[in-house]
């Protein structure tokens, strides 16, 4: 187990074990939690994929979900906009359940689990994923690394030189670590043809479809209606082709946004009426973005950026949170136990600097 993740779970499993948990649950009125996850996996560890951090064990997301359904409200993301746009207080606990990309395995092996505890979630689906027109451009990247037959590359890019170390396994899992914000710094027209040159730099062909490891399958549109007809799932969008927008120029980033909505309503038939920012930090989007979102007919829209929604958040930066990566994990989040020990520690600090 990583060190890090054993802090992480340690770290959880003392807020839920001392009751911290708990007590934060029974504080925090008002507020709700949206969780993201991505796509999910029966067989975590597959050598076909370096980096397994999209893909999360199929028995956590349900324990996940036996916990939401036995103490917390899940609401759908649609309940949470109308109660925000009408000034109405949230349910105490509510939270709510969101993937992003459009992975074959939300239908596989999410949509049985939500049925089963009967839960509501929205899928952000990158459109041209589903259309069957290029994997996820970071896929790409994972794969060229991780198929190469080349033990070193000395990559030019941004500038500088990034030497890829590709001896072992663990070695390509670093050098993709190394890599992956200089992929996310680059303008949106250069991302492709890098990607590219990447492939050829490493002698690796442009994976197709049919060559993609089963956890990086993208869902079909028959799959997505499925999921919507029962009542269980909402569609949203999350761009054609998944660029970071604050990277796009205007023309770009309205094709991205403007494409998504309109290949969601021809497949769909309903207009699709939140988006998720590809990335969603704080320097993944930009004021344009926000606005462009908002004249495509869209009436939210998340971030990846961490908190709580209440009545103060602005309906086009919802925060929300990554997946949990355990179960303790997820109730110290949607408790609000993160939260509140963050406020306390705020709280500490300030007054021992009055000191
Ligand atoms: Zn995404």
């Amino acid at each position: 187990m990583p060190p890090v993740f054993e802090s992480r779970v340690v770290k959880a499993a003392a807020l839920v074990g001392s009751g911290f948990a708990s007590f934060a649950r029974s504080r925090r009125v008002g507020e709700a939690t949206i969780l993201t996850f991505h796509g999910l996996c029966e067989n975590s560890g597959d050598p076909g994929i370096l980096d397994w951090s999209l893909h999360l064990p199929v028995e956590v997301f349900r324990s996940v979900c036996s916990l939401l359904a036995a103490d917390y409200r899940v609401i759908s993301l649609a309940d949470l906009i109308e109660a925000q746009s009408k000034n109405q207080t949230l349910p105490d606990n509510s939270v709510v359940i969101t993937f992003d990309d459009g992975y074959a395995s939300n239908h596989e092996l999410a949509y049985p689990i939500l049925k089963r505890f009967d839960l509501h979630a929205t899928v952000f689906v990158t459109t041209g994923f589903l259309d069957g027109e290029d994997p996820l451009w970071f896929q790409r990247v994972d794969l060229a690394l991780g198929r190469t037959r080349k033990e070193l590359l000395d990559w030019p890019v941004n500038g500088k030189v990034v030497r890829l170390y590709l001896g072992t396994r663990e070695l390509r899992q670093q050098s993709l670590v190394a890599l992956m914000p200089e992929f996310k710094a680059l303008r949106a027209s250069e991302l492709r043809q890098e990607v590219e040159r990447l492939e050829l730099a490493l002698e690796v062909a442009p994976p197709s479809f049919r060559e993609l490891p089963a956890p990086m399958r993208p869902l079909t549109w028959d799959m997505a209606c499925d999921m919507t007809f029962s009542g269980h799932v909402d569609i949203g969008g999350h761009t054609h082709s998944h660029p970071i927008l604050s990277r796009c120029d205007s023309a770009e980033m309205r094709f991205e946004i403007a494409t998504c909505r309109n290949r969601i309503f021809a497949e769909i038939g309903d207009l699709p009426s939140a988006f998720a920012y590809p990335n969603g930090k704080e320097t993944d989007y930009n004021r344009e973005a926000l606005l462009l979102v908002r004249e495509a007919g869209f009436k939210a829209a998340c971030t990846m950026i961490n908190g709580r929604v209440d009545e103060g958040t602005s309906l086009f930066q919802l925060p929300r949170y990554g997946s949990p990566e355990s179960v303790w994990e997820a109730e110290a989040t949607v408790s609000g136990a993160y939260e509140t020990l963050k406020e306390w520690r705020h709280s500490c600090l300030k007054a021992m600097s009055m000191l």
